[in-house]
């Protein structure tokens, strides 16, 4: 179990060190780096999901999109001891009740055809989830994070199928001599976001053999994003997402 402690500190990035990219420096503000990277485990987590469907080859029933916001929430409660669990799970939470910004409007039309559920959905099924895991630790979380009582009891078994789905595709994915694991990609040392994610890829590592490597990377984009491409087996962390998520705290 994993305790969670964001190192704050002055990072200082040599000049000449071969990147060209932007370097994201966590805000000095405690709880609003918490946040940033909080999200960006969350998020990890979820383009992980994509990862391993496509090495994997496991089949999907359903939004992809939710099987992996479902993996998400299934890493957060298995790797992390309760309240950094929580922390992470609350900021994932936060950030798509932002994101869906006042509910009481209709989201716009182009969010109804995205691949993603919408955020307010995405909201309520992974904090569902988490409260499904460990009902009795957890009922005071989903009470705060305005879980409806009517759906408090369906969440324990939706938490249990959801399991049982992710925990039947990953049997038999632990390390071994002849699997692979994912990398960091070279370079990124001393970047605070690729630090961040290799202390995420050595967890993952030690949790899951994979038939073909993926490659974790931090990037500049040209949009806020995280994504999966199985074309290159590459996990991206955009370095505009964790600025976008920095706005979106600051504008509360
Ligand atoms: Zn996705």
């Amino acid at each position: 179990m994993r305790r969670f402690m964001l190192a704050l500190g002055v990072w200082v990035v040599v000049a000449g060190c071969g990147h060209a990219e932007t370097v994201f420096q966590f805000p000095e503000d405690q709880e609003e780096a918490d946040f940033i990277a909080n999200e960006v485990i969350a998020t990890f987590y979820h383009e992980l999901g994509h990862g391993l469907i496509d090495v994997l080859e496991i089949p999907v029933l359903g939004k992809e999109e939710d099987a992996a916001d479902t993996l998400s929430v299934i890493l957060m409660n298995d790797i992390w001891e309760e309240a950094s669990a929580a922390a992470i799970l609350t900021s994932d939470a936060k950030a798509y009740a932002l994101h869906a910004g006042d509910t009481s409007a209709a989201p716009d039309l182009s969010a109804y055809a995205d691949v993603h559920s919408l955020d307010i959905q995405r909201y309520y099924s992974v904090v569902c989830l988490f409260y499904g895991a460990n009902p009795e630790a957890r009922k005071q979380l989903a009470v705060d994070l305005e879980l409806p009582d009517y759906k408090l009891d369906s969440c324990p078994y939706e938490y249990e199928s959801a399991r049982g789905a992710w925990d039947a595709v990953l049997q038999g994915t632990e390390p071994t001599a002849d699997t692979y694991g994912l990398v960091m990609a070279d370079g990124q040392e001393g970047m605070p976001l690729a630090d961040l994610l290799a202390e995420e890829v050595a967890s993952m590592n030690e949790h899951f053999g994979l038939p073909q490597e993926i490659t974790v990377k931090v990037a500049d984009c040209g949009e806020a994003n995280a994504f999966y491409s199985p074309s290159e087996k590459t996990i991206t962390l955009c370095n505009e997402y964790a600025q976008d998520l920095q706005q979106l705290w600051e504008s509360q």
